[in-house]
């Protein structure tokens, strides 16, 4: 079978490979669809403080059992993978915080994972996709499932104001639900074109101009409650802090370079009573991620807008794909 290894920063092959006899309780997934996540991206720049390399990357996949050593699923069921593996048995499994395992192992990160055309995967990490629920929208399960993680940390309110700080899949899926949930004005802040009018198109009240001043005015003055920062840019970071309410709430939602640091202002946080947070991962939100996704409350057609093959994963990885949101890679 054919399968994308990442062997270190920018060393990207296809190859021919075998794929191992199957161990108890776990199936073979023959891999319909895996989308290209922005951690992706980060381990083929070599800014992914999670990876091990060589690996074959991909941890947002769907696909079709096609052997099973498991009882609970047989082949022929349509699945998706959580890639996040613990070991239930830690201080911090046992505490209902799972994403701090002390033995995490991430698929597509530190074991073979779904850019590839097979993958044994254990029983334990397995979620049956809805009926009208397509292999597609069933790879982004995961990144779905990390949003709503960070939006039960971050308490998001009805009918609260929000800037969401990037426009790529994240982002966006960010706008849908909070659109959902009434907040307004609900600001976004990109600088690519194609994606701002994706975030236009959504009803995002699109900033132009100054970032402080159009948040300033938009809020009549107030800052804004909620803001959400997927882009990974320290200048914005600490922007943040300043155009941010009373009592307002910042989510941090990008993989940080871990190099990096902002200046942030100490009297702002007392002052305001501001909360600076992180998400990691997606525990226990699984299932909600896919009932959301079956819902039909948020449009991924729009998101999803490229189908790609295995042999142009690295140009997503590179962002040589113009106009998009998300890749996807499709095994025909
Ligand atoms: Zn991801
Ligand atoms: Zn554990």
């Amino acid at each position: 079978m054919k399968a994308l290894f990442l062997n270190g920063i920018k060393n990207v092959s296809i190859e021919n490979v075998g794929l191992e006899e199957l161990k108890p309780d776990e199936v073979k997934i023959k891999v319909e669809a895996c989308g290209v996540c922005g951690s992706d991206i980060h381990s083929y720049y070599g800014k992914n403080p999670l990876i091990s390399y060589p690996v074959v990357p991909g941890h947002e996949f769907s696909g079709i059992i096609v052997e099973s050593k498991s009882k609970s699923f047989k082949r022929n069921d349509r699945v998706v993978v959580d890639p996040n593996i613990t070991c239930n048995k830690c201080k911090y499994c046992i505490s209902g915080k799972r994403n701090f395992c002390k033995d995490f192992v991430s698929i597509g990160n530190n074991v073979y994972g779904g850019f590839s055309e097979y993958v044994n995967v254990p029983d334990s990490q397995l979620y049956k996709i809805p009926d009208n629920v397509s292999f597609i929208e069933a790879s982004v399960t995961e990144p779905i499932a990390c949003i709503i993680h960070g939006l039960d940390i971050i308490h998001a309110k009805v009918g609260e104001s929000a800037l969401i700080l990037g426009a790529g899949f994240i982002g966006l899926t960010f706008l849908q639900i909070l659109k959902n949930m009434g907040y307004s004005p609900l600001m976004v802040s990109e600088l690519n074109e194609y994606r701002l009018n994706t975030a236009k198109k959504l009803g995002a009240d699109v900033v132009s101009g100054n970032l402080y001043d159009y948040v300033m005015k938009k809020t009549n003055n107030n800052g804004v409650d909620l803001i959400v920062e997927t882009t990974g840019n320290m200048k914005l970071f600490e922007e943040s802090l300043d155009i941010i309410g009373n009592t307002g709430r910042i989510l941090a939602f990008a993989v940080y370079d871990p190099d990096a640091y902002a200046k942030i202002k100490p009297s702002l946080i007392f002052r305001k009573e501001i909360t600076v947070t992180g998400e990691f991962t997606n525990p226990y939100t699984m299932e909600r991620s896919l009932n959301l996704i079956s819902s039909k409350a948020i449009n991924l057609n729009i998101l999803l807008n490229k189908q790609i093959n295995i042999n142009d994963v690295e140009n997503a990885f590179k962002g040589d794909i113009p106009d998009t949101i998300k890749a996807v890679m499709v095994n025909k």
